[in-house]
């Protein structure tokens, strides 16, 4: 057996309405001044204000909800230097990835002061941020469990990542009621991104056999409910499974890492402004048809774990099926194309050579990948 590390930081507290379980949190770790970071739409909720009053019940708090999509370097410090200023000596993030990120962002400037961009790359953090409990409203990116922050540097249409141990979040509360309010296409989005977390770290490089049962388990309950979800965003069961799914998958995620799906996708939000989710989605297929050779066994025991109809096919018959069963699958959520978002097939060359820079992903792809055949993948993903 290889050797590995595995870290799962969180305090986690699941269930229906585990969110009102913060002020308990509060009076535990003594903090004495809270910055809560909110998705917009939440914070308009009647759910958002019994929060609020039960907070206020036990602590001082300051609210930051000035997130206009996928968070930038400034939004990000814009909040930090919010909670800083106030005072706060704990953060608070409730929704999905974009607010979570920039709810981690800011503990770290509270404590360490500089820019978001001083600490992008990997372990670049000098010292811990103050505690973070995040509860996510998305299901999702896994944000919640995972050691990094994602910003997009406006200046440079890039996105790129806060990674360092300081960023594992000290609690996780993982409500599904309050995924109830997703609509069903940004529940296809926020789920196709966690598939992809649960498949990429199934057949990440870096997968050890630990890594490799969660995220098994995380694919196999995103496959089954994410469908469901979608159809019928009020099937609770469906967004317990799907909050339980994407929680998983990040745990993959954080050990086991993603592979060039996500490498692929990155410029396409930072230039291209594709929703995160919608593009790990769509690439998804051709990222893994390339792997293909590499990944026969692997991907054919995951296919035949899916399908059991499929439990007398050998394991490479299996992994050519799950390709198109994929593609299919994603049909489903009627998600868009690339040539939706008006990209245009002449910027192929040049994403490609930023999609091979984001090279944490490209290093734990199975099978080593170039810049053509980075510009195939976009094109059959056109
Ligand atoms: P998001 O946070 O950007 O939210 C998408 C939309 O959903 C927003 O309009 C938001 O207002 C709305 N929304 C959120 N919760 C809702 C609810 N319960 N009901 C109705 N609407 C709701 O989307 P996301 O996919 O969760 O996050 C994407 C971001 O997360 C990207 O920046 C991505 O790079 C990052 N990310 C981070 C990690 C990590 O490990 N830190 C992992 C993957 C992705």
């Amino acid at each position: 057996m290889k050797r590995f590390k595995f870290l799962c930081k969180p305090e986690v507290i699941y269930g229906v309405d585990s969110v009102l379980s913060i002020p308990d949190i509060i009076k535990k770790i003594k903090c004495r001044k809270i910055l809560i970071v909110v998705d917009k739409f939440f914070s308009k909720t009647d759910k958002f204000a019994k929060i609020k009053s039960i907070i206020g019940k036990v602590v001082d708090f300051v609210v930051f909800d000035k997130i206009e999509g996928e968070p930038t370097t400034e939004t990000g410090d814009e909040c930090g230097y919010f909670g800083k200023e106030n005072g706060c000596d704990c953060v608070i993030g409730i929704g999905g990835g974009s607010t979570l990120d920039t709810a981690k962002g800011a503990s770290i400037i509270i404590t360490n002061g500089g820019r978001i961009r001083d600490y992008q790359g990997i372990d670049k953090v000098p010292s811990p941020g103050v505690p973070k409990i995040m509860v996510p409203t998305t299901a999702g990116t896994g944000s919640e469990v995972t050691f990094t922050a994602v910003f997009i540097r406006k200046d440079e249409k890039k996105k790129g990542g806060i990674n360092s141990v300081y960023l594992y979040p000290e609690f996780a509360i993982l409500d599904p009621s309050l995924t109830l309010t997703l609509p069903p296409d940004i529940t296809a989005s926020t789920g196709l991104d966690a598939l992809c977390h649960g498949m990429e770290s199934f057949l990440s490089r870096k997968a050890n056999f630990l890594t490799e049962i969660i995220s098994l388990n995380a694919v196999k309950i995103i496959w089954k409910n994410l469908p469901v979800a979608y159809s019928n965003g009020n099937d609770l069961k469906a967004r317990e499974n799907m909050l339980y799914g994407s929680f998983l998958a990040g745990i993959g995620l954080a050990n086991a890492g993603v592979t060039a799906v996500h490498s692929i996708s990155y410029p396409l939000g930072g230039k291209f402004g594709v929703p995160h989710g919608i593009g790990n989605g769509l690439l998804l297929p051709y990222v893994l048809e390339f792997n293909l050779p590499e990944i026969k066994e692997k991907l054919g025991f995951l296919a035949k774990e899916l399908n059991e109809e499929w439990k007398d096919l050998s394991f490479e018959e299996a992994s050519v099926k799950m390709v198109e069963e994929i593609k299919n699958f994603l049909e489903v959520f009627k998600i868009p194309r690339l040539r939706d978002f008006g990209i245009p097939s002449e910027s192929f060359s040049e994403l490609a050579e930023d999609a091979l820079k984001v090279s944490v992903p490209i290093e734990n792809n199975p099978r080593s990948i170039s810049k053509q055949d980075i510009v195939e993948i976009y094109r059959k993903a056109y």
